[in-house]
């Protein structure tokens, strides 16, 4: 479902996967033991599960060497500076899993609970980036998200929550601090580029979660050090 307005659009993002796909999501393999407790987990993630987004479109006004100043708004990052560069229309996103699978009175108190939020994000930001694709053509695959790197901190959150004209259809609050409420929600720039990934550019070398290899050679081009 999709409530519009102009450029913003908040989306109740409709949640259907088999048990392959959200053991895919959950990092889990299908032939290991927790196999089982993502199919128990299933059907009460489809019940229960109601992750949103909220999306806007903007523009980019300018880039330099060191900043990017989007719909008025001037950011210091270098690695935004050179992803923006080629893109004078991007969407901004906050997407969230939402709290619906803590009302699930079967899940309180779950070790697996995180993971099956986690799922549930991931499975939404899929949803928004393919949407965003089949609406308008536009390919938004490639993010990058306050606090992902050193070079673009969670405080560019504030700027990018004002931005997008506020969260509160979709239950998602700012701290202080600049992180959000419920935990499992990110926020983006969303732009063209192949499937940019912030771990080509990171430099927690064992990070579990990382999904791209990192990128010495492009690391060196945007940030002219050595990692
Ligand atoms: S390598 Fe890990 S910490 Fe770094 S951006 Fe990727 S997921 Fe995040």
């Amino acid at each position: 479902m999709e409530s519009r307005k102009t450029d913003r659009m908040v989306f109740e993002i409709p949640v259907g996967f088999t048990a392959e796909e959200l053991a895919r999501f959950c990092r889990v393999k299908p032939d290991s033991p927790a196999f089982a407790v993502v199919e128990e987990a299933l059907p009460l993630v489809l019940e229960y599960g109601k992750p949103m987004a909220v999306i806007r479109w903007v523009t980019v006004d300018r880039t330099d060497g060191d900043s990017a100043t989007v719909d008025g708004v001037t950011f210091r990052s270098r690695v935004l500076a050179d992803k923006l560069k080629d893109s004078p229309r991007v969407f901004l996103s906050v997407i969230t899993a939402g709290s619906g699978l803590e009302k699930c009175e079967d899940l309180d108190g779950d070790p697996f609970l995180d993971t099956l939020n986690g799922a549930l994000l991931g499975y939404a930001t899929g949803w928004v980036v393919r949407t965003v694709k089949e609406k308008f053509g536009y390919d938004g695959s490639s993010m990058l998200n306050p606090g992902s790197l050193p070079d673009w901190p969670i405080a560019n959150n504030f700027a990018l929550f004002d931005m997008i004209g506020g969260t509160e259809e979709i239950g998602v609050t700012l701290r202080d601090n600049g992180y959000m409420r419920p935990w499992n929600t990110t926020s983006h720039i969303h732009f063209p580029g192949h499937g940019y990934q912030n771990c080509s550019l990171c430099r927690k070398y064992d990070c579990v979660g990382r999904r791209a290899p990192f990128d010495r050679r492009e690391y060196i081009r945007i940030f002219g050090v050595e990692p």
